[in-house]
């Protein structure tokens, strides 16, 4: 191991099941760092048994959590925040050596990661219920929230703390239990939240953390009964499996799925703030987060004035190793994620796209990747139905308010979607006819805690984050008192 910790206990080689620590004793799972290739250290391949241990263990905890007062609860969450607010440098350099952004996003992921858990330790407080007017004079209509109970969550590896604590914070906040696999890819993340949830005090078998082989696992999960939501990031493809899975239970299901983020700029848009709001949406995590835009749509007026102060801005930015000073783009995360972006630009290009900046594998080798931009981009191409998820800016053209619209909505996606203008009228009109969970005026970053994150169609179900991040870990019980 090559990183040098502060506390080096929060780079664990184990995982959490129930109340034990399971070692990985230099086997199981090798985790790399995409930079360099070289293995970090290693997590267990556990299976059906350690899930279902873990799930049996939650469901004990669960019980004398949910007895807790709102208070307790929120005491516990409070005192994990500030844990992971003084363990931030090295929580962000375990994150940039297992998924490869650079150190200042990773910072940034761990404060952003942290919010989740202030947030609901305050909102823990205000799950209020509600007294109807009744229908009857003998009767009382009185409405309650409860926890679901036991829920599993699946997470992914772009941003591997973040999506850990949007959906544990709400859930410990209502009083649920849950049972984590984290990516394959990025475990150490997961685990160094595992450590600090002890030491913050959260009871014994309430946050298990399986890692192993995911179809496996996953199995367990979603045929459990005593599972009563399952809460996911990740593909659509996993998620629609994990969907049917869940049918047999009829569980609760949380999903964060793909997205395909359309970034409009009208002619009356500040052309400079669309040049940085594109840049901050699009080469964020080097592309690869789902609400990355993924389509740029660029009114006529202003389409080679874009390109060129887009092209000019990009090519300054330093691609390299996310733990080195300056670096803004790391590398992407495998060989699989090359493959797919050189595979959109190969399609572009074949079909009449022009490469403007980048256009090929980067002179670093390994998984690093150039920049790039392309121009004459049109709506036959993949890079306009699927997502790229890597650092290429396809330009579109179009000319009427109408056709922008049309184009962005042609998706099967709608998780976040954005635009540039300051026509005031335009902005209501534009952001209410996106078919989007979110929308993004004047503005490339959505993301934030207060805020209700999610999508529709294809992109999924729920919402994370806000107040209403805490309903989706919430039943509402309806109490009849009669005889009055
Ligand atoms: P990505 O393409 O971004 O890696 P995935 O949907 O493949 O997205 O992965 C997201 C999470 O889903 C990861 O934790 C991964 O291990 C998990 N996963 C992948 N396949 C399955 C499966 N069959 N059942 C349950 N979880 C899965």
């Amino acid at each position: 191991m090559t990183l040098s910790l502060k506390n080096p206990a929060l780079l664990r080689e184990a995982a959490l099941v129930g109340s034990r620590w399971i070692d990985a004793d230099g086997a199981g799972i090798a985790v790399t760092n995409p930079a360099t290739g070289d293995v970090i250290g290693h997590v267990p391949d556990l299976g059906a048994d350690e899930t279902q241990e873990a799930i049996s263990a939650a469901e004990v905890a669960q019980k004398d959590w949910a007895k807790k007062t709102a208070k307790q609860r929120a005491d516990v969450l409070r005192c994990w925040f500030d844990l992971m607010m003084a363990n931030q440098e090295d929580l962000a350099q375990i994150l940039t050596a297992e998924q490869g952004k650079p150190l200042a996003e990773a910072r940034g992921e761990i404060g952003y990661g942290a919010s989740f858990l202030e947030w609901f330790a305050e909102e823990a407080r205000r799950a209020y219920g509600d007294v109807t007017p009744t229908n009857t004079p003998d009767k009382r209509i009185v409405c309650i929230k409860q926890p679901v109970g036991v829920t599993a969550a699946i997470t992914p590896w772009n941003f591997p703390n973040a999506m850990i604590t949007r959906k544990a914070a709400p859930a410990f906040a209502a009083g649920c239990a849950m049972v984590l696999k984290p990516s394959e890819l990025t475990p150490f993340s997961a685990i160094a939240m595992g450590v600090l949830a002890e030491e913050a005090g959260l009871p014994a078998g309430l946050f298990s953390i399986v890692t192993g082989d995911a179809a496996t696992i996953g199995g367990v999960m979603t045929a459990s009964p005593v599972v009563r939501k399952i809460t996911f990031t990740g593909s659509t493809r996993v998620g629609a499996m994990l969907y049917e899975q869940s049918a047999k239970t009829i569980k609760k299901l949380g999903l964060e799925l793909g997205g395909n983020a359309p970034f409009i700029v009208f002619d009356d848009a500040d052309l400079d703030a669309a040049v940085d709001g594109a840049i901050l949406s699009k080469f964020r995590n080097n592309g690869q987060t789902c609400v990355c835009a993924n389509r740029i749509y660029v009114q006529a007026g202003v389409y080679e004035a874009f390109a060129e102060k887009l092209a000019e801005k990009v090519s300054g930015l330093k691609v390299g190793n996310g733990a080195e000073d300056g670096t803004v783009f790391g590398p992407l995360i495998n060989d699989a994620a090359v493959k797919k972006v050189s595979g959109h630009i190969q399609d572009a290009t074949s079909k009449g796209a022009q490469v403007v900046l980048g256009g090929n594998a980067h002179e670093m080798g390994g998984t690093f990747y150039q920049p790039t931009i392309l121009t004459g981009v049109t709506s036959d191409m993949a890079v306009a139905t699927e997502e790229t998820f890597g650092p290429v800016a396809p330009l579109f053209k179009f000319t009427e308010e109408a056709e922008a619209i049309e184009a962005a909505n042609a998706t099967e996606f709608g998780l976040a979607s954005y635009f540039y203008s300051r026509d005031i009228a335009r902005a209501w009109r534009v952001s209410e006819a996106l078919d989007y969970g979110m929308v993004g005026v004047n503005t490339g970053h959505v993301s934030t805690t207060e805020a209700p994150f999610g999508g529709v169609k294809s992109s999924g179900l729920g919402r994370e984050g806000g107040r209403q991040g805490l309903d989706d870990f919430m039943e509402t019980k309806y109490i009849c008192m009669g005889g009055i």
